[in-house]
């Protein structure tokens, strides 16, 4: 089964921008990628950066259980699709969640099991050079570094904690949980069939005794 895994962040540590970056070197993971009602910024394109939808089809879709969890952020509704975790798990591939903080706790209601890691900026100033930078329009940049100062706490409730300092050591940080996350005994030990080509290794691991705890 395909295992959910968790990205969040205040708005402009770099959530996508290690996102990116990781799906190239990490197989079997795919990012799901969300709805929201806020309007398409320049280059974004709908069914890859966002589906975007309309306030109304959104509330439609609400109704209809269309979202894992969704959230009203910045006056817009973010939402993550049900059907796309759904399949990812079905055909055994990871499904990472690129999303906001609240969105990461509702998450980890309905799948406990998911591993959830927070990056964090390295300081506030350098947190607004990067809203800076990124150039939004359609944002308030006092707005999200006072929503950013709420968030930041949060992460002491995470599984796991980067500093996004250099892109590429917050992207080997995160490459290394997920890889690690792979080798978990249940993870490993419940699909010997698959990842095991040794009849001998294979039955030592199912029918012997451990001879320190079983002798
Ligand atoms: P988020 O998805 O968390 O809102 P982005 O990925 O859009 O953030 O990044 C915000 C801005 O910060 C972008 O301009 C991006 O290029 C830049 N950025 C991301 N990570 C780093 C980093 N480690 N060092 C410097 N700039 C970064
Ligand atoms: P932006 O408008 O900058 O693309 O995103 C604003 C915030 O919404 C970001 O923190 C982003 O991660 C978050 N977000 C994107 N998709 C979802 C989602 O499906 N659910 C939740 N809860 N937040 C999301």
């Amino acid at each position: 089964m395909g295992r959910l895994f968790i990205l969040s962040a205040p708005s402009g540590t770099g959530k996508s921008t290690v996102a990116g970056k990781l799906l190239q070197q990490v197989d079997s993971l795919r990012r799901v990628v969300t709805a929201t009602t806020r309007r398409p910024r320049p280059g974004e394109k709908d069914g890859v950066d966002y589906i975007f939808m309309t306030r109304e089809e959104f509330e439609r879709g609400i109704k209809e259980g269309f979202f894992l969890e969704y959230a009203e952020v910045y006056g817009n509704y973010y939402g993550t699709p049900r059907d796309q975790v759904e399949r990812n798990m079905k055909e055994n591939v990871d499904s990472l969640l690129v999303i906001d903080v609240q969105g990461a706790f509702r998450v980890k209601e309905v799948f406990p099991e998911a591993v959830s890691i927070f990056l964090l900026p390295p300081s506030l100033e350098e947190l607004k050079r990067r809203m800076i930078a990124r150039g939004y329009r359609d944002s308030n940049t006092e707005v999200r570094l006072e929503m950013a100062k709420k968030e930041i706490p949060c992460a002491r409730f995470f599984d796991y904690v980067i500093i996004n300092d250099f892109v590429d050591r917050a992207v080997e940080l995160l490459r290394s949980i997920i890889l690690a996350s792979r080798c978990e005994r249940e993870r490993v030990l419940g699909r010997l069939d698959a990842l095991l080509h040794s009849e001998d290794v294979l039955s030592l691991l199912k029918g012997g005794r451990c001879y320190v705890k079983e002798a």
